[in-house]
């Protein structure tokens, strides 16, 4: 299974063998049309398949393709954006919606991985938040707070599942982990052994609305249904989820133990910003621990190789590490304000449907947006509705991150465009070194392989033209501004862009 990155994460270990049934043909009318193959696609499929819908998916690249397959895994109620915030943007009613909704989303993976007798290593966990310092303490204070007024079980302890000095901590029940890629196809033959079709290798390019029935473009084929979805990570184009959904990395480091005793039999996260995530995963015999942090906005870290140097000196300061197993990093989309955007895509089309801004708790709402949206296309309501809808703007909940994210977007689009550096002899270049560069008073995003072979390419990303920065760890080429990303032949890795970047001609 290939992801969207260089790095291999711990997940990719598996030999997709699922029968994606026939070939989509263009003649056919769906029900739904359903774009992008992770967790989001796959539950939203199954669950109108299930309900004798007729659906077909369509996946830029392979199945789990996307962040799926890079995910820690973690099943949350208790989730990024603390309950205390939700309560005071969207009011107590809503913050008890949606703790309600984590809890449903745990019992629909359970419910599928029960009902398909999946086997996905799935275990509920106890979670553990700590604080290391005065500020982190107040801060813990206020998500206690929250977490017993939407009604789930907390309470103070003194002991943690990781051997990091704390001052405060907490514990919370009703967590879980999981197998995300093994559940993923799981729910794949599921889905196709109830007539379900999907087509790999289709890039969609754009969705129009043709007297109500929508037209779905692929290079090959432009395909028809009722309703579509984009279950996309984040949706293609530029519309005001653009302007919403902001672009993060996040890096993860797996490790062997000198220490049976330090691997943790719960989930753990400390209070830092970014925070720091910890669990367990059990491969056959063996326990890896899994430790994640990290995060930056896509494209505004020089030298992101050096992140996970940094991340090793973290984990061995505290654990007595025999050996580093798995590196690899992935991205993430954050919502102004907090909630995801799951439902009806804003712009007037009312058969195109959304999930996105997931934050780092998409497991969850990739799940609940699977569910919701569903029942949308089928009954037209849904109890989370309001509290999701893409359109809505909660200006006093995210006014100043929009405008913090866009101001952002906006200097990329500038202030790269002069700030480039010229470079005078291609041999200025290190193997395996790519950089923004002015030649011959051109503007080129150059790589230099590991033989010393160059690759050039436009750095003006097709998407909203913001020039692309070098990143070192995926051997990518990543916009700052909304997160497309390319490899070093200028293919696209991962949306909103559609498009690759154009090559140059140096020779
Ligand atoms: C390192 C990391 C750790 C995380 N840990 C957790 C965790 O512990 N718990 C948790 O709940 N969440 C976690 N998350 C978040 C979670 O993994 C993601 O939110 C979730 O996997 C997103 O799933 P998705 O199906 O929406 O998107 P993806 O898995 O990215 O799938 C989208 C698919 O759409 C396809 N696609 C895109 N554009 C097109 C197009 N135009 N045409 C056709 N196909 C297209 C892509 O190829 C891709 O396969 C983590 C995220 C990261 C980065």
């Amino acid at each position: 299974m290939i992801r969207d990155s260089k790095t291999l994460s711990i997940w990719q270990d598996v030999i997709p063998f699922v029968n994606l049934n026939e070939s989509p043909n263009e003649n056919d009318d769906f029900d739904a049309i359903i774009i992008g193959a992770g967790i989001t696609g796959l539950t939203t499929a199954l669950s109108l398949q299930e309900r004798g819908k007729k659906c077909l998916i369509l996946e830029a690249s392979n199945i789990g393709y996307g962040t799926t397959s890079a995910t820690t895994a973690h099943l949350n109620t208790v989730l990024d954006t603390p309950y205390n915030a939700v309560i005071k943007g969207f009011g107590e009613d809503n913050a008890q919606l949606l703790a309600q909704g984590t809890k449903q989303a745990i019992a629909l993976i359970k419910r599928n991985i029960d009902h398909y007798k999946i086997n996905c290593d799935f275990e509920y966990k106890d979670g553990f938040l700590y604080a290391e310092n005065e500020e982190q303490v107040k801060d813990l204070d206020d998500i206690y707070d929250g977490l017993q007024k939407v009604g789930l079980d907390v309470s103070p302890v003194d002991t943690i599942p990781v051997p990091v000095p704390f001052i405060k901590a907490i514990q919370f029940s009703g967590q879980a982990q999981f197998h995300p890629v093994n559940y993923l196809l799981a729910l794949t033959e599921a889905f196709t052994e109830k007539g379900g079709i999907i087509k790999e290798h289709a890039l969609v390019s754009k969705v129009e609305d043709k007297n109500g029935t929508q037209e779905v473009h692929t290079p090959d084929a432009v395909y028809k249904a009722a309703s579509v979805v984009y279950a996309t990570h984040v949706p293609p184009g530029i519309s005001i989820l653009s302007f919403k959904c902001a672009p993060y990395r996040t890096y993860l480091l797996g490790v062997t133990l000198n220490d049976e005793h330090q691997y943790p039999e719960a989930l753990a996260y400390d209070c830092e910003e970014p925070y720091h995530y910890f669990r367990t995963v059990y491969l056959d015999d063996k326990k890896i621990l899994l430790v994640g942090g990290n995060d930056h906005k896509t494209g505004h870290n020089e030298n992101t190789e050096h992140i996970f140097t940094e991340l090793e000196a973290y984990i061995r300061k505290h654990y007595d590490v025999r050996t580093i197993d798995y590196k690899w990093s992935s991205q993430y989309y954050e919502s102004a304000d907090g909630l995801p955007y799951i439902g009806k895509y804003p712009g007037g089309n009312e058969h195109l449907y959304v999930a996105t801004g997931y934050g780092g708790n998409g497991m969850i709402f990739g799940t609940l947006a699977g569910h919701i949206i569903a029942d949308l296309i089928i009954t037209g309501e849904s109890a989370y509705a309001d509290l999701f809808a893409p359109s809505r703007l909660k200006l006093m909940a995210s006014f100043k991150n929009m405008v913090t994210e866009n101001a952002d977007v906006a200097k990329h689009f500038i202030a790269d465009r002069l700030s480039v550096e010229a470079l005078e002899e291609f041999a200025d270049l290190g193997k395996e070194e790519g950089r923004v560069v002015k030649y011959q008073e051109k503007q080129i995003a150059i790589y230099k392989d590991e033989y010393g072979v160059l690759k050039a390419l436009s750095p003006v990303c097709p998407h909203a033209g913001c020039i692309v920065s070098w990143n070192s760890a995926e051997k990518s080429w990543d916009c700052p501004c909304h997160g497309a990303r390319y490899d070093t032949d200028g293919q696209l890795l991962n949306g909103p862009s559609v498009k690759p970047l154009k090559k140059i001609d140096i020779s």
